[in-house]
């Protein structure tokens, strides 16, 4: 605390990132990134945009990364909004569609940036447990009066909801802001993109972080009705107006150009997350069904933080959250083949 501090400031819990540790050799499995790189031609994309032209502003709309992803998703530009990771996307969806006088609606267990923003914003949450197969029941989401938002699929818990399912939320609340945060929807989720058309409340938000493999590009966005996009349009012009430097800008467009390159890495995620399951659940984990790159699992006879301590002697690293009802579950990115078979041997001795 400091007497310089604002009064927000000193009222604020802020979000803590998984580390991103200096060492070399490091297992790292704990901040969900893609165990492969990054398309080839965005790598070419951003070293192109490393030059001169850099003294000047980029493009404060990004347009032609709105048109390359409103081709991708075939929808219009004006359906698309981008910023500086999803993380920005959704503080501005905090501030300009879900601050509303009832209280917003999301999983007691998920994304813990969503309370972060409620604090920063002064937003009051009324947080709905999952099932105690840590599940999202979408009859908990009907007859509430607030705004909504959860990832799909849910984070830390991997858990995917069917297309069906956020149907029915949807149904449900046609006059409130729905955000559904896809951050992992490519690890064979079926997407909410598509329902944008007929639900103007609709905001479905991605990034590049993941199933891109550019985490350290900053990019993310967010698909809906052009009325909701101007919502946000809103509060980032009265905020940043260049949120995407041109780097970024150039290097996200070479990706979504790029769909062998993407396809092939979500496949080999998948194709290593289902591996891991099982590896896991042979060495007497419970390990929860997961649509993401990670997976979500406990073991009976030894708890999350041991567990946690004793893999980080051996170098790996997960992450583990200390929070109530989840306290016993360990979050590991599906790392490369090799990364996961270290994982489980290291495991093998320890359970
Ligand atoms: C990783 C993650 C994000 C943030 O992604 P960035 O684009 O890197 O800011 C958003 N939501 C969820 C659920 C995530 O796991």
């Amino acid at each position: 605390m400091s007497r310089f501090w604002s009064d927000t400031a000193r009222r604020l819990t802020p979000y803590v990132p998984g580390e991103q540790p200096r060492m070399d050799k490091l297992v790292k499995l704990n901040t969900n990134e893609s165990p492969y790189g990054p398309s080839p031609r965005a790598i070419e994309a951003i070293a192109r945009a490393a030059s001169e032209d850099l003294r000047r502003y980029p493009d404060p709309n990004s347009e032609a990364l709105k048109a390359a992803l409103a081709r991708y998703h075939s929808v219009t530009p004006a359906q698309i909004f981008v910023g500086n990771g999803s993380d920005e996307v959704l503080a501005h969806a905090f501030m300009a569609l879900l601050k509303h006088d009832a209280p917003l609606r999301y999983p007691d267990i998920t994304y813990s940036f969503y309370p972060v923003y409620c604090g920063l914003f002064g937003i009051e949450a009324a947080p709905i447990p999952l099932t105690d197969a840590l599940e999202i029941d979408p009859a908990d989401y009907v007859g509430g009066a607030g705004p909504i938002i959860f990832p799909n699929p849910n984070a830390p818990t991997g858990r995917l909801l069917p297309i069906a399912a956020i149907e029915q939320i949807l149904a449900a609340n046609p006059d409130v802001p729905v955000v559904i945060d896809e951050a992992y929807i490519d690890y064979g989720g079926e997407a909410a993109i598509p329902l944008i058309d007929t639900h103007p409340n609709l905001l479905v938000t991605r990034t590049f972080s993941k199933s891109r493999a550019l985490a350290g590009l900053r990019v993310g966005y967010a698909v809906g009705s052009a009325e909701l996009v101007e919502g946000l349009e809103r509060v980032k012009n009265s905020f940043n107006s260049y949120p995407l430097g041109r780097p970024a800008q150039a290097g996200a467009i070479a990706s979504v150009e790029d769909e062998p390159h993407f396809r092939d890495s979500c496949a080999r995620v998948i194709a290593s997350r289902e591996w891991l399951g099982r590896a896991l659940t042979e060495l007497g984990f419970e390990v929860l069904p997961s649509g993401a790159n990670f997976v979500f699992a406990r073991h009976p006879n030894h708890t999350g933080v041991a567990l946690a301590a004793a893999l980080r002697e051996r170098a790996i690293i997960v992450r583990h959250f200390k929070l109530p009802r989840i306290d016993d579950y360990l979050r590991i990115t599906v790392g490369t083949d090799e990364e996961c078979a270290a994982l489980v041997e290291a495991l093998k001795e320890l359970v």
